[in-house]
């Protein structure tokens, strides 16, 4: 299997009971790409990415993390793997501080100091981190759970919606808060986003997803021109329309 991709996901299929969330999804992530998996509620977008977490088994297709097989041997694929789940939560009680040391214990048991440096730096939170998270605003806590995922330096980043529910500021500091991270490691990464403008701003190459398939895939400049559009939104609806 080739390790110049870092990701590679293919023919995924994966069923709810009669309900298909997603069927024969694939593509591939290299080095140093932020690849976003683009797609209206409902598409398949964090069944697939659960999968690549290793969270849930697909009923058929493979995926290989830094050439490993994620679904026969998970337990070495996630050594690869950072995860930021949609529904992430901080604990409230805890100090953005106590979180950075619990994870980078738990991440990087050889070297949690080196960690604990990173997620400070990346986190961009300053003396807050000594706060309890209670008294964190919503972009705040973002910040801190996309550190947490950050600081171990995984080889593939798994952002599900990592702008989710947040204003415009804190989505500004978000993006450039991963943008400088996949530029100063060189890691890759899958996000997850039904913000066209997030996407065309931050992703080097993109899949478009709609009812749990592939529709298109391509650097969003090469989408705006394959559909003739003014810009991503409307190339997703024509290619979505064109199926
Ligand atoms: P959103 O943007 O709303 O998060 P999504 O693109 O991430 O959507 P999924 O959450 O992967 O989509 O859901 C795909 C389909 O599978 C949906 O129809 C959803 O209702 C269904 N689904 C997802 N998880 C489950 C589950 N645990 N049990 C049953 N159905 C599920």
């Amino acid at each position: 299997m080739t390790t110049e991709y870092i990701l590679i996901v293919d023919n995924l299929w994966k069923s709810y009971g009669d309900k298909v969330a997603v069927k024969g999804v694939g593509f591939r992530v290299r080095k140093g790409e932020i690849f976003g998996l683009i797609g209206p509620n409902g598409a398949g977008k964090t069944t697939t990415l659960r999968i690549i977490a290793t969270l849930i088994k697909p009923d058929k297709g493979a995926v290989w993390v830094k050439g490993v097989d994620a679904i026969k041997d998970p337990i070495s694929a996630r050594k690869h793997i950072g995860y930021l789940p949609e529904d992430a939560e901080v604990y409230p009680r805890l100090t953005g501080f106590e979180h950075l040391l619990f994870y980078a214990r738990l991440r990087s048991p050889d070297n949690p100091e080196k960690a604990i440096e990173f997620g400070k730096k990346i986190s961009g939170l300053g003396k807050r981190l000594f706060d309890r998270t209670s008294e964190y605003s919503k972009g705040m806590k973002r910040r801190l759970l996309i550190a947490l995922a950050l600081l171990s330096k995984p080889d593939l980043a798994i952002l599900d919606e990592p702008t989710s529910g947040l204003d415009v500021y804190a989505s500004v500091r978000v993006r450039k808060m991963i943008r400088e991270y996949v530029t100063s490691t060189g890691s890759a990464m899958v996000i997850s986003s039904h913000n066209m403008l997030e996407v065309e701003y931050l992703c080097d190459r993109v899949a478009f997803i709609n009812k749990g398939v592939v529709v298109a895939e391509g650097s969003p400049r090469e989408l705006v021109e394959k559909y003739s559009a003014e810009n991503l939104e409307e190339a997703f609806v024509k290619a979505v329309a064109g199926r």
